[in-house]
């Protein structure tokens, strides 16, 4: 049985202002005890966020692939950790557009942070024209053939879908599209990883609210939500948490 994860990802947002947000959704995770919480936030804020809520998981939004290095302004697994993340994002479609990363450069970034023993989420999902030309499955597909570690399993390892036309702009794909994807995602981590396909969660995100997340978290091989904007304040994030319950 695999439990229900919601994380957020506040990209490059926040302050140690908006740390704050923290206590409402640490008392939300504590009321919700068969929901696995988790928040990832920029490098700068990891230490002060894992310091004000030692509660909840707190993650980095990104890693480099090397221990350590010549690598200017790069930051690696074992610094996040030391910092107070237990997980990271990797693969984020909005890394693989601005930073042109690649399924490979995902791939040796989890298998960085995986050295480092922090959990890692990472992510796939197909653009709006690889959708429209009926590409997405074999997009994902593909995705996850060069990114998923032949180690992943449930322990470490989560992968988050998400069609990258859906993340920020209030658009999701129907609930029927999101169980394909979904299914032929597990499909493809068995061919993978064999058995341990069975315990690694997949995400959906996308646009994710408190509005749309009981049905998208009730669909086939849904086992949780990676939450962008409805993750930055506690009055949109505690519902879904909440609907996650
Ligand atoms: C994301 O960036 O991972 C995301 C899902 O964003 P949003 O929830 O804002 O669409």
């Amino acid at each position: 049985m695999r439990r229900k994860l919601v994380a957020g990802n506040w990209k490059m947002n926040g302050s140690r202002a908006a740390l704050a947000e923290l206590d409402a959704i640490a008392a939300a995770a504590a009321a919700a005890p068969d929901v696995d919480v988790e928040i990832a936030v920029p490098f700068t804020l990891i230490a002060a966020a894992a310091d004000r809520a030692p509660a909840l998981a707190i993650g980095a939004e990104d890693v480099h692939e090397a221990d350590s290095g010549a690598h200017t302004g790069c930051v690696s697994a074992g610094m996040v950790k030391e910092a107070g993340a237990c997980f990271t994002i990797v693969g984020h479609s909005e890394r693989r557009a601005d930073q042109h990363e690649t399924s490979h450069d995902a791939w040796a970034k989890a298998a960085a942070a995986r050295r480092q023993g922090l959990r890692v989420i990472l992510c796939c999902g197909e653009t709006e024209a690889e959708r429209d030309a009926d590409r997405a499955e074999r997009v994902v597909q593909a995705q996850i053939e060069k990114s998923v570690p032949d180690n992943a399993d449930g322990s470490w390892f989560t992968l988050a879908y998400e069609p990258r036309w859906a993340i920020g702009t209030g658009r999701t794909p129907t609930l029927d599209e999101i169980a394909a994807i979904h299914a032929i995602a597990r499909a493809k981590l068995r061919m993978l990883i064999g058995d341990a396909a069975a315990g690694v969660r997949i995400l959906y995100g996308g646009s994710v609210t408190g509005a749309n997340a009981a049905a998208i978290l009730a669909t086939a091989n849904v086992d949780g939500a990676l939450v962008g904007g409805a993750s930055l304040t506690a009055d949109k994030f505690v519902p879904i948490i909440e609907a996650a319950a």
